[in-house]
């Protein structure tokens, strides 16, 4: 199994060098799944020199745009281009308000039908928040992100057993020591979201709070979703680094 990190910065990043914070999932018998899907991933693939008709499934964690703005790209991509249905990843609980309040607007334009998201995308169950794909298992692990009007609108991290390694990755997650402790211990490598400006949105972890996690935590973390501007020494904080755009793992 390879994890390749298409992206690497956070959803208001701008320019060409990092993009979004999405990776591609590539099994030993080279089918890949992306996880999330946003507006920089047509150019953040082409970058690796993949392309739509590279893509066999997608995972999206939850409905923002730097993890969904692609999905309108890969789906018509693929319906009109590649003629093929990517298998579609999501939570339950998010999976109308994908289309009725993401993708509709743009996607049930067909001339003869009325689309939907079946039309473009193999919705697959998730059950027990977890599902198989290539026989390697993802379980989803919810996470604290946002909030609309005091009410939680999660992001779905994934913990994957792969080949070699247990991986962890936060996808979009607010400083949650106590939440993921259990999962951190679990997980051979950690891809941790990590807020890096002055500014703090809330809406992640912060380099300065991670700072403050056990050593032995911070020995197996690997930090993503960084914003624009100078990084600080993780390594000498006693993290695994920042990942760079384009980095792979084997696990
Ligand atoms: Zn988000």
């Amino acid at each position: 199994m390879k994890l390749t990190f298409l992206g690497v910065c956070s959803a208001l990043s701008v320019g060409y060098k990092n993009f979004q914070s999405n990776m591609l999932i590539e099994s030993t018998n080279s089918k890949r799944i992306l996880i999330d899907c946003g507006g920089d991933v047509r150019n953040s693939l082409h970058e690796l020199d993949y392309g739509s008709s590279d893509i066999d499934a997608v995972y999206i964690s939850h409905l923002h745009a730097d993890h969904v703005g692609g999905l309108e790209w890969l789906g018509f991509s693929k319906f009109f281009i590649d003629k093929q249905q990517p298998k579609l990843y999501i939570s339950q609980d998010q999976s109308a308000r994908l289309w009725n309040n993401v993708l509709s607007g743009g996607m049930s334009t067909l001339e003869d039908s009325t689309a939907s998201l079946e039309t473009f995308f193999k919705v697959m169950p998730i059950q027990d928040q977890s599902f198989m794909w290539e026989k390697i298992q993802f379980q989803l692990i919810k996470v604290i992100h946002s909030y609309s009007n005091q009410q939680l609108l999660p992001s779905y991290g994934l913990f994957i057993q792969g080949a070699k390694l247990k991986i962890f990755i936060s996808t979009d997650a607010r400083f949650s020591p106590e939440l993921l402790a259990p999962i951190y211990q679990q997980a051979d490598l950690i891809f941790q979201d990590c807020e890096t400006s002055a500014f703090r949105s809330k809406q992640h972890a912060h380099y300065n709070d991670l700072k403050n996690l056990a050593p032995n935590i911070k020995q197996k973390m690997w930090l993503y979703d960084y914003n624009d501007g100078q990084l600080p020494d993780a390594l000498e904080d006693g993290f695994k680094g920042f990942i760079t755009r384009g980095q792979v793992f084997n696990f």
